[in-house]
């Protein structure tokens, strides 16, 4: 469906508050929903474009404008982040964009979020190599896990993942994190969970952290971990470290731009309660819900209850 707003940014959202991260503006190059994987648990719902091909998937100058544009004044930011609605290191500018960040902008810190499916090409390795911080997904060392959580592009092979992860921490000086989203009942049992360990001793990245549900996924029968699984998971890996999902406001007042512009763009990159949102911009939660209302009303947005509450999120 075309949308009745026009956006004030296409290619960049936020900034949104995240623990790891700080008070992060999100750039997506990506067109919605184009991947080299379809995850179970993908907050920006199923990939419609499963590719591994890299070109410019969004125009370079566009995305440069936007940016000028935002940091012209400086505002504060813990990083300008690499997210959004697919797979970034598809889009065959990334390298130029974070290069022209490092150079006009070089206050800033730089986080690359992929899923590491296409580092065992040099070109993407070294297209990412000036980023501060590179997190990268890794759900599943064997073959049939991979395929049930990731569903990935036909063409992408495990072991050579590993092998391009690997060469990017040995030669990138900058942080290389992994993260793993536990999928329970597919790779949370000993056996997968110690072969991923063996995964992360040849990848050797700086931090391990663990992920599990918080808002809905694309398929509705991900579930969140429990406390059991968490244990499990702390006596089979070393050294891992489980993503906190509490909120902190990402501005220090309430936000001052276009508030309904700023809703519809956070919720159609990742399905929101009205409450994060509040949390988020420091507005009123009536506000917000006003907000969403119109969003609702106008066919923009759709709404979904979850345990935690009540998501809306792009159609
Ligand atoms: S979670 Fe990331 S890697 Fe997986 S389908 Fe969504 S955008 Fe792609």
């Amino acid at each position: 469906m075309k949308s009745k707003f026009k956006p004030v940014f296409n290619f960049i959202f936020g900034p949104v508050p995240s623990r790891r991260l700080g008070v992060s503006l999100g750039v997506d190059l990506m067109p919605h929903k184009t991947c080299s994987l379809d995850c179970v648990y993908c907050e920006c719902g199923k990939t419609t474009h499963l590719t591994t091909k890299r070109k410019e998937y969004t125009p370079f100058d566009q995305i440069r404008k936007e940016l000028d544009i935002f940091l012209s004044s400086h505002p504060h930011l813990d990083s300008i982040t690499f997210s959004g609605s697919g797979e970034p290191t598809l889009h065959l500018g990334i390298g130029e964009i974070i290069k022209y960040l490092k150079k006009d902008y070089p206050e800033y810190s730089i986080s690359v979020l992929t899923n590491g499916t296409l580092f065992h090409s040099l070109e993407v390795r070294d297209a990412v190599a000036q980023a501060d911080r590179i997190i990268a997904s890794f759900d599943a060392a064997s073959d049939t896990v991979f395929r049930t959580i990731n569903r990935p592009h036909p063409s992408i092979d495990l072991q050579e993942m590993v092998e391009g992860l690997a060469a990017l921490k040995k030669e990138c000086s900058n942080q290389v994190w992994m993260e793993i989203f536990i999928v329970p009942g597919h790779n949370d049992d000993d056996h997968e969970l110690k072969q991923i360990q063996g995964a992360m001793d040849i990848i050797k990245p700086h931090q391990i952290h663990i992920n599990t549900l918080d808002r809905p996924g694309t398929e509705d029968w991900v579930q969140p971990i429990t406390q059991e699984v968490l244990k499990r998971i702390q006596a089979c890996m070393h050294n891992v470290s489980v993503v906190d999902h509490a909120k902190h406001a990402a501005f220090p007042d309430e936000f001052s731009g276009d508030l309904l512009d700023m809703v519809l763009s956070t919720v159609k990159r990742r399905p929101c309660t009205a409450e994060d949102i509040s949390e988020i911009t420091g507005a009123d939660l009536n506000k917000i819900n006003q907000h969403l209302d119109i969003l609702l009303k106008n066919g923009e947005v759709v709404k979904k209850k979850m345990p935690r509450g009540t998501f809306f999120s792009r159609i």
